[in-house]
């Protein structure tokens, strides 16, 4: 599904990521995890296609399509969706409108006919429930107001109305108090199918316990140095990830 193979990128003319690889088939989890700066959210933003990342070597296919070659919304509507460490309040554009119009231009894309408003609310409504969404917060601007909780909610909703085929999470547990953080989980385990992949950008190993990944990476200085399965994400949390680095160094 996803194919990164050498990816070097700046921000702002400085070497954020240097040299990254990695593989993800359809239905896997894969978790990434890191210290501080690392790079994570560096790259979670040039997979989505963000200003201001530039790609500077290597390649990333996403089903055998360059993903340099497309524009964001190309991507989203190849299946990529993004949720982002800091969701963006966007003040007068109403919640469900907005991905009204975002579902809508996916399956444009595809060939397939917009959903009308019966059938769009239809599925909504089933989807709220995935996370327990209240529903007064559709009807809001985009994330105005919301609590940290509901914003990491209202993105696993929004993944589970797009049905994305590969969604980057970017720590999505950040700032979730324990219940909230099951509901999260929840939504998130809900949406796993064999077809869907995702990765899962978390600093704590707290989130693995609800949604079990099939592979771990830590992701440090830009490079990922080691790969694991969940039991990784155990030994970091115990260890912290000194001892990563060294043995990468001495390898
Ligand atoms: P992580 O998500 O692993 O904590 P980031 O990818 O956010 O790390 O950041 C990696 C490095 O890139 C940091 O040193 C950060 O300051 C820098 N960086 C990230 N985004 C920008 C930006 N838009 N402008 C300048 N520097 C940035
Ligand atoms: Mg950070
Ligand atoms: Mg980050």
């Amino acid at each position: 599904m996803l194919s990164i193979k050498n990816l070097h990128a700046q921000v702002d003319d400085t070497d954020i990521l240097k040299g990254v690889d990695l593989e993800i088939k359809p239905g896997e989890i894969h978790a990434i995890m890191g210290p501080n700066g690392s790079g994570k959210s560096t790259l979670a933003n040039v997979l989505a296609g963000r200003d201001d990342y530039t790609v500077t070597a290597g390649e990333i296919l996403f089903e055998g399509q360059n993903l340099a070659d497309m524009a964001p919304e190309e991507r989203a509507c190849a299946g990529l969706f993004l949720a982002f460490q800091y969701p963006v309040e966007i003040p007068g554009v109403n919640n469900i409108y907005l991905l009204k119009a975002a579902l809508n231009a996916i399956r444009k894309s595809r060939g397939e006919d917009a959903l009308d408003a019966v059938e769009f609310m239809k599925l909504v409504r089933e989807r709220m429930k995935l996370v327990k969404l209240n529903e007064d917060l559709l009807n809001r601007s985009v994330n105005e107001g919301f609590s940290g909780g509901e914003k990491k909610r209202n993105e696993i909703f929004q993944m589970a109305v797009l049905e994305p085929k590969l969604a980057i999470l970017d720590e999505t547990d950040s700032g979730l108090d324990i219940d909230a953080l099951k509901i999260v989980a929840e939504g998130v385990n809900a949406m796993r199918s064999p077809e869907r992949s995702m990765i899962l950008v978390t600093h704590y190993q707290r989130l693995l316990d609800y949604i079990k990944p099939d592979h771990v990476h830590v992701l440090a200085d830009g490079k990922i140095i080691k790969s694991g399965d969940e039991q990784l994400a155990k030994e970091l949390e115990e260890r912290g990830y000194e001892w990563v680095k060294q043995e990468a160094a001495a390898a």
